[in-house]
């Protein structure tokens, strides 16, 4: 349309109308000119409800949405962002079409994860694992595979995160309300909601299920809140990993059993299962006991075809990290399941036991997972390695090196991580439609070329992104010191400057990742942070489980540095890390501090986000980065190996971080002699985003997922 032809009011409701209905696919989160359109209907809106589309469009009228697309700027940026959701959505011409027609064919994988990290108006997830089951939908999604996620819809998802005056974590669960979250509750075709039911122990639990559209795919959240349940089972979904054990297997019931059982009713019939960790390992002893009982399979038959059909990716390195349940429990909530089955619930539990005849061992379902799939991963080279030394004894022929644990890298969903500025930046340098070129190296090997991007616009890219974290981290420590009535506003002018070199940390506060490495050595800690000439600064964010009172020890320690008076400008604890908070952090980070204690962090995915932006790793040589660092791409700390005593290794890597701070990190990024320009530094960078992008991505991913195990003829 032309700028000057007259907008009709009609055909500005028309369109009000079809961008309103594209707020409910989350398609939008990952194509730019989508989030940008929409930020720009009504900022404010925009940000008071943290990007959260349904609910701003839920306090603007219609009548104020069409007068505001009479703007022809406006209507030329709703038109084009219709125009791109429709080619999308009818794309026949996909990586999957060419790659995987047989799967095509068959139908959909279905994705069965306890959590899903989608967008930050979602809070279903707590850390990497949800994080990656999005990434991985959303790939699944761009790459044209039919899929099929299944989850549970926690009504108070994880918790809010704030930081009491005394630096204690305090937790709040706000309720979401579905009504103001683009879901659409699961009907039949007479419009009634479809409800199934399971069996926990001697009750039948209902539960519904919505649909969250991602582009071309779909992901179901079941739901128990349902006014047949007694009270405690319609909580029992609400949060995240919330409530006991008693909870967390009723949970884990509903996403197994329930979500096979939903998928049923919805018609829907899944060419694969695949089990995003053991949580909803229970899938397979649902798929079982229909193959038994309606068809007639001997048990033997039955889990001979539920292994053709399922594989399952591991992700916890420590054996206390897997879910496991005693008999009694087993007993108790699954009894009336198996009994429509089998005789007793004995006949199943040698599934979840490495030795079947021990009565004394717990039920495992990773031990579950493994015995029921055709194939299983780990989500990193070294993680490969590590499980197959850790589940050994379930193979007790075979050596360790031929244990069938495979391993696939995680990566992340690139255009969902890029900043608008950024995403903009490349579409200028690079290619309009950058993000179809993820899986091409070639491609990438551009940004090593001046022609293509010089020096001093990755420079100015570095500052404005830079800018962009620090204005939102001082918003924030306003925000928060005005809940206490502390400190005047104008405190937090300086918190930060714009020209120093940031360092980055945010994750989960669980001990092994050493939040607090940085300051083993607080007098050194302090000489760098302070150094006039070369200051540095650092940003820390993160949750610890509710439960877990060490890690919120060492969240108020960090806060405890934050506030001293020498630190206050250049040490700052941020609240609430989400999904928001995040993609500001690893874009406006010039580093990117990852310490865990090898070999615990089985890939890590938060580096991954950074490269786009122009920002280095430094880490421990654990999980993807021991396979990325190539020596120019960043920095390591310490080698590829690490003593067996644990203070002997926290020491070491303490002083491995120190040396290479010192030592290179801050060296390079303040050599300025090539006229005003750290070029050492911006050749490191250009070099990350060459050899990381095209590699630590999920479309990368997802298609040697396809490859080596969707696929039937795969192994
Ligand atoms: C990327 C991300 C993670 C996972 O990153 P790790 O490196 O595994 O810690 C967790 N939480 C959020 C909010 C993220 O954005």
């Amino acid at each position: 349309m032309s700028p000057h032809a007259t907008i009709t009011f009609t055909q500005a409701t028309e369109i009000a109308r079809e961008i309103k209905a594209i707020a409910y696919n989350l398609w939008w989160t990952w194509n730019v000119d989508a989030r940008d359109l929409f930020r720009e209907l009504s900022p404010q809106t925009y940000f008071r409800n943290n990007h959260n589309v349904i609910a701003m469009f839920d306090e603007i009228s219609d009548q104020e949405l069409a007068a505001r697309l009479l703007d022809p700027l406006q209507m030329e940026r709703a038109q084009n962002v219709i125009n791109q959701y429709k080619k999308y959505m009818s794309e026949k011409n996909t990586w999957a079409t060419k790659h995987a027609k047989e799967l095509v064919q068959q139908g959909p994988v279905a994705y069965f994860s306890a959590e899903f990290g989608l967008h930050e108006s979602l809070p279903i997830y707590s850390g990497g694992l949800g994080i990656l089951a999005g990434d991985h939908t959303k790939s699944a999604s761009d790459l044209g595979i039919p899929f099929v996620g299944v989850s549970l819809y926690y009504r108070q998802g994880y918790f809010e995160q704030l930081i009491g005056p005394d630096g204690w974590q305090q937790e709040e669960y706000p309720n979401t309300d579905p009504k103001k979250l683009p879901l659409e509750l699961v009907t039949n075709e007479s419009g009634e909601p479809i409800v199934a039911t399971v069996k926990i122990g001697h009750s039948d639990v209902y539960f519904q299920a919505y649909r969250i559209n991602l582009g071309r795919v779909s992901l179901i959240l079941l739901d128990t809140n349902r006014e047949e349940n007694e009270l405690h089972y319609r909580e029992m979904t609400s949060q995240v990993y919330g409530g006991d054990i008693t909870t967390r297997i009723s949970q884990e019931i509903v996403l197994g059993i329930g979500g096979v059982r939903m998928l049923n009713a919805m018609g829907i019939t899944p060419a694969v299962y695949h089990l995003n960790e053991g949580h909803s390992a229970f899938l397979t002893l649902e798929l079982l006991r229909q193959l038994v009982r309606n068809e007639g399979k001997t048990t033997a038959e039955a889990i001979r075809w539920v292994r053709e059909h399922t594989v399952f990716t591991t992700h916890t390195p420590v054996p206390a990290g897997h879910d496991r349940f005693s008999e009694d429990l087993i007993r108790f909530t699954l009894q009336k399941f198996c009994t429509e089955c089998w005789d007793d619930v004995s006949e199943i539990m040698h599934l979840g036991r490495i030795d079947p005849d021990n009565k004394e061992e717990p039920f495992c379902m990773t031990v579950l997972a493994l015995k029921m799939s055709r194939a299983t991963n780990g989500v990193s080279e070294l993680h490969g390695k590590v499980s197959r030394e850790m589940w050994s004894d379930l193979f007790p022929k075979k050596k360790v090196d031929q244990i069938p644990i495979g391993h696939i890298t995680n990566g992340v969903h690139v255009p969902g991580w890029t900043s608008s500025r950024a995403y903009r930046f490349w579409q200028n340098v690079l290619d309009k439609n950058w993000p179809e070129h993820l899986d091409d190296p070639e491609f990438w090997k551009r940004i090593e070329n001046p022609d293509y991007v010089s020096d001093e616009q990755i420079w100015a890219l570095r500052y404005i992104l830079r800018r962009e974290l620090i204005e939102f981290v001082r918003t924030r420590l306003r925000q928060q010191s005005a809940r206490y009535g502390n400190n005047p506003r104008d405190t937090f002018d300086k918190v930060l400057s714009t020209d120093a070199l940031t360092i980055g940390f945010a994750r989960r506060f669980a001990t092994y990742k050493r939040a607090p490495l940085f300051f083993s050595d607080p007098e050194r800690a302090r000489r760098i942070l302070r150094n006039p000439d070369r200051p540095v600064q650092i940003i820390y964010a993160g949750k610890a489980h509710p439960r877990d009172d060490q890690g919120k020890k060492l969240i108020q320690q960090l806060v405890g540095f934050a506030r001293e008076t020498e630190l206050f400008e250049k040490v700052v604890f941020l609240e609430n890390y989400d999904i928001n908070a995040g993609r500001l952090l690893v874009s406006g980070a010039d580093i990117w501090l990852n310490n865990p204690r090898r070999p615990l962090e089985a890939s890590g995915t938060s580096g991954q986000k950074t490269a786009i932006h122009g920002g280095l790793n430094v880490s421990i040589m654990d999980g993807w980065w021991r396979e990325a660092y190539n020596g120019k791409n960043g920095w390591a700390i310490g080698e590829d190996s690490h003593p067996d005593s644990v203070e002997e290794q926290d020491r070491q890597d303490a002083e491995n971080l120190y040396d290479v701070l010192e030592n290179q990190v801050i060296p390079e990024f303040y050599n300025r002699e090539g006229n005003g320009l750290p070029r050492n530094w911006l050749k490191r960078v250009r070099n990350a985003m060459a050899t990381l992008i095209p590699q630590y991505n999920t479309d990368r991913m997802v298609e040697e997922y396809v490859r080596k195990y969707y696929l039937k003829n795969s192994k």
